[in-house]
C-alpha cells in the first residue's frame, strides 16, 4: 500500500513544485495571510475533504475521514512568510517587495497539499482520520499554533507530527532528536529613564548611554556566571538605541534581546534575575528602568513513543543511514504548542543543496532548499500515516492468517 502512494506522490512532483513556486512569488506576512489560505482551502474542497477555515485566526483545519475507525493523525505545515527582500535570480523570486519565503513555509504547504491528495484518494482504506493543520503565521510570536489548538484544532487527535526543511542539512537524510530538540524563545525589552545635557557637563545629568551599556554588560553573567553550564541558554542583545547627537548625553535607551532556554526553571530564573540586574544597575546611578519580558514559544520537546514509531517506520521505509540523531538547537518553533497538548513529534527534512545555491542559512535574502525535498518530507508522512492508520490493519491480519495456519497444524 505505501508503495502505492508514494508512487501517487511521485505522480504529484510537478505539481507541488507549481504549488511550491506560486506560494513563493506570492508570500504573505504572518497573521496577514489570505490568498494563500484561500488556495489550501479551496483545493482540500475540491478533493472532498472536509475544511475549516479561520481557524485560531488565518488557520485551515482539513479533515480526512478513513472508511473504518481508528486513531486520529494529524500533520502539520505553517504557511506564512518573512519580511526578507528576496535576492534570489530565479524564475520564481517574491514578487511583494520586502516579503519572502525564506524559511521553506512555501515547501511545507505544498508537501501536505499532495499528501492530502493521496490520502484522500485512499480514504475507504484508513482505519482512522487524518487532520491537515495548515497553519498561519509561525514566523511572529505569539504565533499561531497556540490560537489553533485554543480553536480546537487538535480535538480528537491521538497523535500529532510536523516537519521543517532544512538547509543546513545536505539533501537525503532525515534529523530527529527525542525529548528536547528546539529551544523556548522569549523576547525582552529593557527601558532605562536617565537624564539628558549638555556633553561638556555629565556631572549633571544621568548618562542612559553609559548605564545601558553596564546592563549589557552584566547580562552577559547571567548565562556565563549564573546558570548550570549543563543546562543550556542563551541571551542575545539584539539591539541598543540611544542618543541622537555627539555633543549631548543620552536621556533614554532601549534595550532588547532574545532568551533561548530548554529547562522551564530556567527560563523563570532568567526573567526573574534579569530585572534584578536592570533595576540594580539603574539603581545604582539614579536612572529608573522598565524590563518587559515576552514569553514565546515553549520548547519543542518530541515525546519519546512517537519519536520511537518515526525512527521505526523510517528505518524501514527510508533505511537507517538516512536517519540523523540530533543534539538540540536554540532556535524555536511554535509546532511546541501542537506537542505541549498532545502526543506528537517534530522532524527536520534535509533540503540542502550548494549545486542548486541552495546552501544559504534560513532567514538570509538567499535562502533557497532542494525542492525533491518536499518529495522526503511527503513520503516521511505518508508512512507515519500508514503505520498508523493501515499497519495496524494489516498486523491484525497477518496474526489471523498466522493463527489460522496454526490452527490447521494441530
Ligand atoms: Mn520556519
Amino acid at each position: 500500500m505505501l508503495g502505492k502512494w508514494n508512487q501517487s506522490l511521485e505522480g504529484l512532483y510537478d505539481q507541488m513544485v507549481d504549488w511550491r513556486r506560486d506560494f513563493h512569488m506570492h508570500p504573505e506576512l504572518s497573521f496577514q495571510e489570505v490568498r494563500t489560505p484561500n488556495i489550501i482551502a479551496e483545493y482540500l474542497r475540491s478533493l472532498g475533504i472536509e475544511v475549516k477555515t479561520g481557524v485560531g485566526g488565518n488557520g485551515i483545519v482539513g479533515t480526512i475521514r478513513g472508511g473504518n475507525p481508528g486513531k486520529t493523525i494529524a500533520l502539520r505545515a505553517d504557511f506564512d512568510a518573512l519580511p526578507i527582500q528576496d535576492e534570489k535570480n530565479v524564475s520564481y523570486k517574491s514578487t511583494v517587495p520586502g516579503v519572502m519565503h525564506a524559511c521553506g513555509h512555501d515547501g511545507h504547504t505544498s508537501t501536505l497539499l499532495a499528501v492530502a491528495k493521496v490520502l484522500s484518494e485512499n480514504r475507504e482504506h484508513l482505519n482512522g482520520n487524518v487532520v491537515l493543520l495548515h497553519q498561519h503565521a509561525e514566523e511572529l510570536a505569539p504565533g499561531g499554533a497556540v490560537a489553533m489548538v485554543e480553536d480546537g484544532a487538535l480535538e480528537g487527535v491521538d497523535a500529532v507530527f510536523g516537519t521543517h526543511v532544512m538547509a543546513n542539512i545536505p539533501f537525503g537524510a532525515y534529523a530527529y532528536r527525542s525529548g528536547p530538540m528546539m529551544a523556548a524563545g522569549d523576547s525582552f525589552v529593557i527601558k532605562i529613564q536617565g537624564k539628558g545635557g549638555h556633553g561638556a557637563a555629565p556631572h549633571e545629568t544621568i548618562d542612559a548611554i553609559a548605564i545601558g551599556t553596564q546592563v549589557v554588560n552584566q547580562l552577559q553573567h547571567l548565562v556565563s556566571r549564573q546558570i548550570n553550564p549543563l543546562k543550556p541558554a542563551v541571551v542575545s542583545v539584539g539591539s541598543f538605541h540611544a542618543g541622537g547627537a555627539p555633543n549631548v548625553i543620552a536621556d533614554s535607551a532601549e534595550i532588547t534581546g532574545t532568551v533561548r532556554t530548554f529547562d522551564p526553571e530556567v527560563r523563570n530564573y532568567i526573567e526573574k534575575e534579569m530585572k534584578i540586574i536592570v533595576e540594580g544597575i539603574c539603581g545604582a546611578f539614579h536612572a529608573t528602568s522598565q524590563v518587559s519580558y515576552s514569553r514565546g514559544y515553549p520548547a519543542v520537546v518530541n515525546h519519546e513513543k512517537e519519536t520511537e514509531v518515526f525512527v521505526s517506520v523510517m528505518e524501514k521505509f527510508a533505511g537507517e543511514d538516512r536517519l540523523v540523531n540530533i543534539d538540540p538547537i536554540m532556535g524555536s518553533e511554535d509546532f511546541g504548542y501542537f506537542i505541549q497538548n498532545k502526543p506528537g513529534m517534530f522532524f527536520f527534512t534535509a533540503a540542502g543543496n550548494e549545486d542548486l545555491g541552495a546552501c544559504y542559512p534560513h532567514h538570509h535574502p538567499r535562502f533557497d532548499f532542494d525542492e525533491r525535498a518536499m518529495m522526503h518530507a511527503g513520503q516521511a508522512f505518508l508512512a507515519i500515516i500508514h503505520h498508523y492508520l493501515i499497519e495496524k490493519e494489516v498486523d491484525k491480519v497477518d496474526l489471523a492468517v498466522q493463527a489460522k495456519a496454526q490452527s490447521m497444524m494441530t
